[in-house]
């Protein structure tokens, strides 16, 4: 028996947004609007868009000693997850500074701050969650070496899906845990090392499981996605929704079909739950604000 159907292990970030008329160029000064501190981070997101879906879940992250990481405690509690596994202090909380213009364009510079002070250290200390935990997702907002010890405290029986976003090349131990890797088209081609990587995301999912992965989804935005495994490849339908702002699709998407595969649903049946979770995701403005429960999914 687990005690969580989900443990994400990943960032947590304050997101500082100031909407400009134009984004300032190199020497530049430019008013803006208000700023706007919204709690975000893939790990941090994804651990909310779980809970929301109604899973049990725990996120293991590290915020620091400040105003940002109690908004991104408050945030985790209120949505329901877990934070007994959110450490506190040894740098700044991460912070992402946005500019956004009228066109919707922006510009970010993120500072990893206390993500980057997650340590694999701070995973093997953990054990126990792992050990409580159906499944565990991560992402790559936190050092690798950190995303490798969480694969080596996996418990035998719960299955491990990773979005390697921002992408880099994996090492072969993280490729062959993953159940699924879990790609857009960018993700994808960098972890392809920009070797032959075909002409269909059909190809790329192709190649991407002959390195290791026991399974693989590519998302295609408005597209929808497809699922590759040793059954074969096949497409998820896209849902048509009105976009607002894909902020989160990804996020969102990812922590769906974690909860489902942990719940026992097959590969596509999971997929067309999560690519149902990302379109809902897209028509509200915001990540974490707008992630859907499971009410809303399950509506016509
Ligand atoms: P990422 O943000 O990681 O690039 P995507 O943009 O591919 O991820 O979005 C993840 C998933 O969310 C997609 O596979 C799809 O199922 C859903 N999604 C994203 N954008 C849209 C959209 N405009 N309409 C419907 N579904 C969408």
């Amino acid at each position: 028996m687990y005690d969580y159907d989900l443990l994400v292990v990943g960032s947590a970030n304050a997101d500082l947004v100031i909407g400009v008329e134009r984004r300032p160029g190199a020497g530049e000064t430019v008013l803006g609007s208000d700023l706007a501190v919204h709690p975000g981070g893939k790990g941090a997101n994804q651990a909310v868009a779980a809970a929301r879906l109604g899973a049990r879940t725990a996120l293991l992250a590290r915020v620091g000693d400040d105003a940002h990481g109690r908004l991104l405690l408050q945030s985790q509690r209120e949505a329901g997850v877990d934070t007994v596994g959110v450490l506190v202090g040894g740098a700044p909380t991460g912070v992402a500074l946005i500019t956004v213009d009228p066109s919707g364009d922006n510009s970010i510079v993120v500072s990893p701050g206390a993500n980057g002070r997650l340590t694999p250290e701070d995973v093997s200390a953990a054990g126990c969650l792992f050990q409580s935990s159906r499944v565990v997702s991560a992402q790559l907002e936190i050092p690798l070496e950190t995303v490798v010890e969480a694969v080596r405290s996996l418990a035998p029986e719960s299955r491990f899906v990773l979005n390697p976003s921002p992408p880099r090349p994996l090492p072969q131990e993280v490729l062959a845990a993953c159940d699924p890797l879990i790609v857009n088209e960018h993700e994808a081609k960098v972890i392809l090392g920009g070797s032959a990587v075909g002409d269909t995301p059909e190809d790329w999912a192709r190649i991407l499981l002959a390195k290791g992965p026991k399974s693989v989804v590519v998302t295609l935005g408005a597209e929808g996605a497809l699922v590759a495994s040793a059954e074969g490849v096949a497409r998820v339908p896209a849902v048509t929704v009105d976009a607002v702002d894909t902020t989160g699709a990804g996020d969102s998407f990812t922590a769906a079909l974690a909860c489902r595969l942990g719940a026992g649903a097959s590969l596509a049946e999971a997929a067309a739950y999560a690519a149902r979770v990302g379109a809902a995701t897209v028509t509200k403005e915001g990540a974490q604000a707008s992630f859907p429960t499971a009410a809303e999914v399950a509506a016509p």
